[in-house]
């Protein structure tokens, strides 16, 4: 028996599934879980002591590999002022002033604990502030697991073949409309029937929760033009693309600017910390200034804040995305390659550290093309791949990160895993 087995074993007795988040239990691709001990830089080794490429970097925040240096001596020193005050922090001030300035769109800045909580206090600011109710959210974008938001969403519930959660009110969710990603008919025929009603449009820009799937400008123009044109706020969730796709997340590359964005994962540099924020206008109807209640016991923890400073200040070197994205082309290219010398129907895509995966000939663009490729094709995939130590995602719903770290000896050690993975899929 191996010890990720007992543990695992263990772990279900006093947690649902074993697991504190679905997605790492497996469920789609079967098998026991890693359990991980530690990690540095591209690698993390499992309570077998076996050493994996990691590819999820903890689901994005590891941009800068693990155990970055300068992110640990800044959390170490922080370390030793204190863990928690739940007062106003100096640190506090220059996150808010290092985000307002790399994301020119965001004016004002709250930061909360959780990509979750920036998505749902984005939406009641929303809601609080125009005085409608109504939602509009895409089919395959996750935006966490508000209520709200928790309706058709993509990632963990698709793996289970579940399109909307347990415990919904039906009186919540009839204020949510889903529609389908990238389908500009769609959504112009909604503003039309209903613009007046709508509150805000939430939108992953560059969508990593259903597989990637890029917004196309097209459509991603059209939304910021109908909702100005009905008064309805456009929220970017960018919790997964903000300082990924690049340093202006996704709205830099797009030259969108959206009334509201929400941060996540990179910010907190592997710590918790998540952000929201907008034009000023808008966050001045936050208590408390305003009517829109939103709050936070751990809100800004200094640990986190130190993570997220350090991590932000490293992303602004000179050339950092350009050698991103140059180590994210090397493995997609690939990766595509040896797929193809092998005769499998494969492609992949990518932007900036974020890449997609697809066991079909062309590149999806919404959630009905992801779930219509080959997804049988990804299990075997996955263990495979396991087995020689590079560790994807363990779902065909979940886009893969590169980090700072992953040099070309990493990505060609992952190639070479990945020749040899095809090879056996085709036997
Ligand atoms: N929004 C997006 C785009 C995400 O990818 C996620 C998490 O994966 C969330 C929101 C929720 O963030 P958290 O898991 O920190 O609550």
């Amino acid at each position: 028996m191996s010890r990720n087995h007992d543990l695992f074993a263990r772990a279900q007795k006093t947690i649902p599934g074993g697991v504190n988040s679905p997605v790492r239990a497996f469920c789609s691709v079967g098998g026991t879980p890693c359990f991980i001990e530690r990690a540095l830089g591209p690698h993390f080794w499992d309570a077998d002591g076996k050493r994996y490429i990691d590819y999820i970097g903890s689901w994005g925040p590891m941009i800068l590999g693990h155990l970055d240096a300068q992110v640990l001596a800044a959390v170490q020193t922080a370390l030793t002022r204190g863990f928690s005050f739940g007062t106003p922090t100096e640190a506090e001030i220059e996150m808010a002033e290092e985000i307002c300035k790399l994301v020119p769109s965001i004016e004002q800045v709250r930061l909360v604990s959780s990509g979750t909580e920036a998505t749902m206090s984005a939406l009641r600011l929303a809601r609080g502030f125009t005085g409608r109710h109504r939602i509009i959210k895409f089919s395959g974008c996750y935006h966490g697991h508000a209520d709200s938001l928790l309706i058709k969403a993509g990632s963990g519930l698709l793996s289970f073949g579940q399109p909307t959660s347990a415990g919904v009110p039906e009186a919540i969710a009839q204020h949510t409309t889903v529609l389908e990603y990238n389908n500009l008919a769609q959504l112009s025929e909604t503003f039309a029937s209903i613009g007046e009603e709508i509150a805000a449009v939430i939108v992953e820009p560059i969508a990593g929760n259903m597989n990637l799937v890029r917004g196309t400008p097209e459509f991603l123009r059209l939304l910021r033009e109908l909702c100005t044109q009905h008064g309805a706020l456009l929220i970017f969730d960018e919790v997964m693309s903000g300082f990924r796709v690049a340093l202006g997340g996704a709205q830099a590359l797009y030259g969108i600017t959206p009334d509201l964005s929400c941060l996540g994962k990179i910010i907190g540099g592997g710590m918790p910390a998540a952000a929201f924020g907008g034009r000023r206008d808008i966050m001045a109807h936050l208590a408390p200034l305003g009517a829109v209640y939103q709050a936070g016991t751990l809100a800004g923890n200094p640990l986190a804040v130190a993570a997220g400073l350090a991590t932000l200040k490293r992303l602004q070197a000179p050339n950092f995305y350009d050698q991103l994205e140059a180590r994210t082309a090397r493995l997609t290219a690939g990766l595509t390659q040896a797929a193809h010398e092998a005769g499998m129907t494969f492609s992949t895509d990518h932007v900036g550290g974020m890449f997609g995966l697809y066991f079909a000939a062309h590149r999806p663009t919404s959630l009905a093309e992801v779930s219509h490729s080959n997804l049988d094709n990804f299990k075997p995939f996955f263990h495979h791949m396991l087995a020689a130590g590079v560790y994807f995602a363990p779902s065909a719903y979940e886009a893969g990160f590169v980090s700072i770290t992953h040099d070309d000896t990493v990505i060609d050690t992952t190639l070479a895993a990945a020749r040899m993975t095809f090879a056996a899929l085709q036997r």
